[in-house]
């Protein structure tokens, strides 16, 4: 049989709109809507695209949302400039700088300017006071996509306590805090990664799996349990007709939207897995819209934390 659907799309909506009596009420409050900087370096085409995304939903939603854009050129120190008067402005409550930064800016560029959001404003959850919290088990600011994972799982009755949990993914901003995620859940978590032996066999005792590794279609029906829920974080951009046509079948829509687009998003994981998983979650409207949703709940919840300290003092 094959696998059910987990609508992404669906459940996003439902969170947003649950947010909405919160934004409601912070807004008589506050007297202004709940904030939200997004800091944009250079142009590249995805972050163009997930940044669109963010401004657009954010303002549907209620939000200011305010876009600062920075040109490829700008240096590290400009952009550390605008982090610090976001931190200090009393309007913006969330602070999102999109990776990637430009190469230019250095290494560690990305670690510097987590380091300098306040963790009071941090919406991605990337800080280290952000992340040491979420090891602690008592972060409000989670990471967006390993929190809309969790928000999936639980609004669609899929148990995790208890359960076997397969990560396939160490990253800092999807793995590592789905991991722990799950943990704090009370799953038995397995993490795996490039240099993981027979990924397959360990992928496949998993109750839930959960492929975040940036390879289009890579977890194929031998990585998945009988009646597993798979969720796939994976978004890939497919442009060449050998692959597409080498994972989906010929009466396949997605080889006609090939044909009409030029190119189309792929998950880390294999279409065929749907023949043997229990539960799947599509690419695209399956984690995408999540991780958007839970970005919005987390500027709410740091707006409503800001004005609650602020009412302590
Ligand atoms: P990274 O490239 O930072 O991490 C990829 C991880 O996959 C690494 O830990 C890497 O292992 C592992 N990996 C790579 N190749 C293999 C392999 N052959 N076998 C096992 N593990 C492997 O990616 P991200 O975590 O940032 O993103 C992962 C995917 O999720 C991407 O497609 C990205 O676009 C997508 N994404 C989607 C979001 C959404 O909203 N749906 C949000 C964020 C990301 P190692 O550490 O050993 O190198």
């Amino acid at each position: 049989m094959a696998a059910r659907i987990l609508d992404g799309v669906a459940i996003a909506q439902q969170i947003r709109s649950e947010l909405g009596a919160r934004l409601d009420a912070f807004v008589r409050d506050a007297r202004r809507p709940p904030g939200l900087g997004i800091v944009l370096v250079g142009s590249n085409p995805a972050s163009e695209v997930y940044v669109r995304n963010k401004v657009r939903t954010g303002s549907e939603s209620g939000l200011f949302v305010d876009l600062v854009r920075l040109p490829d050129t700008a240096s590290l120190d400009e952009l550390l400039a605008v982090v610090r008067r976001l931190n200090a402005s009393d309007v913006h409550d969330g602070i999102l700088v999109q990776s990637p930064l430009p190469a230019a800016m250095g290494k560690h560029a990305e670690h510097v300017v987590f380091e300098t959001i306040d963790p009071a404003k941090d919406v991605d959850g990337f800080s280290p006071v952000s992340v040491g919290r979420l090891v602690q088990n008592r972060a409000t600011l989670r990471g967006c996509t390993p929190a809309g994972v969790i928000e999936i799982l639980d609004r669609s009755g899929i148990p995790i306590a208890g359960r076997q949990a397969v990560v396939i993914g160490r990253s800092d901003i999807v793995g590592k805090p789905m991991a722990l995620m799950l943990l704090h859940r009370d799953a038995t978590v397995t993490i795996c990664h490039s240099k993981t032996t027979d990924l397959p066999r360990v992928a496949s005792a998993a109750d839930i799996l959960v492929a975040a590794i940036g390879r289009p279609a890579f977890v194929t029906r031998d990585f998945v349990k009988p009646g597993a829920t798979v969720i796939d974080v994976g978004i890939n951009r497919l442009d060449d007709r050998e692959s597409v046509e080498r994972i989906y079948p010929p009466d396949s829509p997605r080889r006609a939207e090939f044909e009409t687009k030029g190119s189309v998003l792929v998950g880390d994981v294999h279409p065929d897995v749907v023949d043997v998983a229990g539960a799947v979650t599509p690419v695209p409207r399956g984690v995408g819209p999540l991780t958007i949703a839970m970005l919005m709940h987390n500027v709410i919840v740091a707006a409503e934390q800001r004005i609650a300290s602020r009412q302590q003092v």
